[in-house]
Order: structure tokens, then sequence, then C-alpha cells
């Protein structure tokens, strides 16, 4: 019975202990337990942080920008996304100014 008592405290890690003489081996085994748990927890989180920013980056890719047309001011000739150019009769304008001289 004593054994079989011995045996569950082992593995289950329980604290049931034997006589003095083993007292260290019992305390030794218990810490490397306890080293065992850190290390896997450690593993456990490190994979899980790894799985979390793989998937954000599957879900969310970092996206480029789509390239732009640029388009060429029709008065000084200089060249400009085509969003921030000013339209007028068919033709881009760097600025108002530039717009309003080439009229
Ligand atoms: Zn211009």
């Amino acid at each position: 019975m004593r054994l079989l008592a011995s045996r569950l405290g082992r593995s289950l890690g329980t604290g049931y202990r034997r006589p003095k003489d083993s007292f260290q081996t019992l305390d030794l085994a218990f810490e490397r337990r306890v080293e065992k748990l850190i290390f896997w927890l450690l593993v456990g989180y490190i994979v899980y942080t790894v799985y979390v920013r793989r998937q954000k980056e599957h879900d969310h890719p970092r996206r480029i920008p789509e390239p732009e047309d640029m388009v060429r001011c029709a008065q000084c000739g200089v060249h400009l996304p085509r969003s921030e150019g000013i339209l007028s009769r068919g033709e881009f304008f760097c600025c108002d100014a530039h717009r309003k001289l080439h009229q």
C-alpha cells in the first residue's frame, strides 16, 4: 500500500513523501517537473504568438498602394498624380493659377 501511494504521489505530483532518505530525490523530481512545465508553457506561448501573427498577416496583408497615373500640366509641363491635377476642358493643370494663365 505504501509503495502504491508513493508511485501515485510521483506520477500525480502530489505531496506524498517517502521517509527522509528519499526526500531530496523527490524534491529534485518536483523541480524538474516544474522546469518542464515552464518550458512547455514557453514553447506554447511562442507557437501561439507566431500562429496569431501569421493569421493576422494572412487576414490583413500589407497593401501596396496602386500606382497612379501621372498627368502633365498644360501650362508649365510639370508631372503630377492625376488625383492632384486640375482638369479643365480636357487638359490637366498643376494649380488654379496655371489653369487661368492657359485660357
Ligand atoms: Zn503648372
